[in-house]
């Protein structure tokens, strides 16, 4: 197979296609070469020599997101006949057009066959000279095709089912990596064309295609991770400053870090942002008086941190610190390491579970823990219901009721005053469509392959009552992941990390601590290891905070390394 390129601009969007195939190699050329001559600047001319490799390159093309605008086939091919793959390469491009070419004492099959599969013209063997018999037919099939405006999508293509769990986590995943991506269910025909042409079974999904055609089968984040251009592996083995997490305590450190010199490499589990990224609108963060999302918010930092010489590595989980000397060591899941002169852990907080039954199983199938965002175009029109009486729960519920037909916030409490802003809760009240129920709980979930109902419970009457729902998303406060930090750094109960002078009791540090000087404000147990934002025990749980502490904690670093 040949395929025209454009070299003046390879970076373009690929031009749409004009794809030839016959058997023999003279015609197959001086078909190509005709087409090419007259149509090379606007189409790329793609040519094969038999039925199977045109639908090769078909497959290829289709998973790259090319359009294809017309299909030029011999009727008289061994094998597999213009036809058959006439009719093949209808599955994968509806919309292209479809001519056959036959010698005279074909015609009358060409005729039938316009039937048979739906075949725009036949056009007479030999077409000599093209300007008459071969580019007026083309001529007209090109302006039909425009007229139905296929335009191609150069981005990555998520093909999954509505109700699964791992295809709900895979948008998640690169909403929240800011990876464009477009969604196709599986039970959709264009769905069901990208499938065939990866070969990939509707029960192998979620499928992915990158923009430049790979397909990818559920894979792991961390595969996702490196295919879709995010960067996976450190390019050093020795930094500065390491800094775990990347919500806005590990990115404000970054920005703060590598904007001040440090060699400083930021290592995030999931996706930068932290919950910060799944917040829909931040009201109370300075500069902002119309509100930010945080998506945004965190993604002009995660850029600002780049720009800065930051090394931003993704989908690896920190799971071990150790101090080997002046070093201090930080190690990954599978087994990897990095050594660095300080770290900042800026590891943050994740939502509790919701333990009433049912619920694991249909978490990702119409339960989800905090992240609106992504599943709110599924909820329109429907009743969504919400658990959870603080701001993250506000949020979601004015989000959420732009499309939703009610929202119904289930709040365990007699009110949301005791945890929610009192703006929020002004929102809330001038929006029609939400309800606000509390002292009520949720003890079970039910549903086949997706949530259709909830089992709620009256605290106060100790009522119980089963109510259709399709939607439920869960905010019910956070713990913080620091479980791998055990007998490394003091926490506290909760498993907050405690730090500066929360680690000196009756003015002493805590045992263990051997320097001569007091731990700095927000270092931890270990001489250059610092804590900034949720993780950090009494923390203020903002963003602002978050982002102050990890700009804090750079400065104290460099006092640090001063005294080393
Ligand atoms: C829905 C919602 C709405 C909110 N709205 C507001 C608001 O309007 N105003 C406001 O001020 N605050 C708001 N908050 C709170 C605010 O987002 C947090 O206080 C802030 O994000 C804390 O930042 P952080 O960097 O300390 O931690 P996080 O944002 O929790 O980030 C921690 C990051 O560390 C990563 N991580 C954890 N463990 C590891 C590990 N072992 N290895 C590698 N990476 C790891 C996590 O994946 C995560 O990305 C909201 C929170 C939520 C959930």
């Amino acid at each position: 197979m040949a395929a025209a390129t454009n070299p003046a601009n390879p970076t373009a969007p690929a031009r749409p296609s004009i794809l030839t195939v016959d058997d023999d190699p003279g015609v197959s050329r001086a078909v190509a070469r005709d087409l090419r001559r007259h149509y090379g600047d606007r189409y790329r001319i793609v040519r094969a020599e038999s039925g199977e490799q045109a639908l090769d390159a078909l497959r290829e093309m289709k998973l790259r997101g090319d359009t294809v605008a017309v299909l030029l086939a011999d009727y008289r091919m061994p094998q597999m006949s213009g036809l058959q793959f006439l009719e093949a390469a209808m599955d994968l491009y509806p919309q292209a057009r479809r001519i056959l070419l036959t010698a005279y004492a074909d015609t009358g099959a060409a005729i039938e066959a316009i039937n048979v599969v739906d075949l725009d013209y036949y056009l007479l063997k030999p077409w000599d000279p093209p300007e008459e018999k071969l580019y007026p037919v083309i001529d007209n099939q090109l302006e039909s095709w425009r007229a139905v405006d296929y335009r191609p999508i150069q981005e990555t293509k998520v093909v999954g089912h509505r109700w699964s769990a791992r295809s709900s986590a895979v948008r998640e995943f690169l909403a929240r990596n800011q990876v464009p991506y477009r969604w196709y269910s599986s039970d959709t025909p264009e769905g069901a064309r990208l499938l065939d042409a990866a070969s990939v079974d509707a029960r192998t999904l979620p499928l992915i295609v990158t923009p430049d055609g790979d397909p990818l089968v559920a894979p792991t984040d961390a595969e996702l991770a490196a295919r879709v251009g995010l960067s996976t592996q450190p390019s050093s083995d020795f930094y500065d400053l390491i800094v775990v997490g990347g919500g806005p305590a590990g990115l404000g450190a970054a920005v703060y870090g590598a904007s001040e010199g440090l060699r400083t490499v930021l290592v995030e589990a999931i996706a930068t942002g932290g919950q910060a990224g799944q917040s829909s609108r931040i009201e109370n963060y300075l500069g902002f008086p119309d509100g930010v999302s945080g998506a945004q918010l965190t993604e002009r930092a995660r850029r600002q941190a780049v720009k800065f010489g930051a090394e931003l590595i993704t989908t690896r989980d920190v799971v071990a610190l150790e101090a080997n000397g002046a070093a201090r060591t930080v190690r990954f899941a599978d087994g990897a390491w990095i050594d660095g002169h300080t770290v900042i852990l800026a590891t943050g907080v994740s939502y509790r579970q919701l333990g009433a039954a049912g619920l694991d199983r249909l978490t990702g199938r119409g339960v989800y823990y905090g992240s609106a965002l992504t599943e709110a175009a599924n909820c329109a029109e429907q009743d969504v219901y919400i658990v959870g009486g603080a701001n993250s729960a506000g949020q979601a519920a004015v989000y959420l009721a732009r499309g939703a037909r009610s929202v119904t916030i289930l709040v365990r409490g007699k009110s949301l005053q005791e945890s929610m802003s009192y703006y929020l809760i002004q929102q809330i009240g001038e929006i029609k469509n939400i309800n606000v129920r509390t002292c009520t709980e949720v003890i079970e979930a039910h549903g086949e392959d997706h949530l259709e109902r909830l089992t709620l419970r009256d605290s106060t009457t100790g009522e119980i009552e089963q109510v259709a729902a399709g939607w439920l998303f869960v905010f019910i406060g956070a713990l913080p992941r620091t479980d791998w930090l055990d007998g490394m750094v003091v926490r506290d109960r909760r498993g907050f990390v405690v730090a500066g002078p929360d680690l000196t009791v009756d003015g002493q540090p805590v045992p263990g601590w051997d320097l001569d000087r007091q731990p700095f404000h927000l270092e931890t147990s270990v001489p250059g290891v610092f804590v900034a934002g949720d993780a950090r025990a009494e923390s203020a749980k903002r963003v602002a905070s978050a982002v102050g502490e990890g700009a804090m904690a750079v400065m104290l670093v460099h006092r640090y390394l001063e005294g080393l």
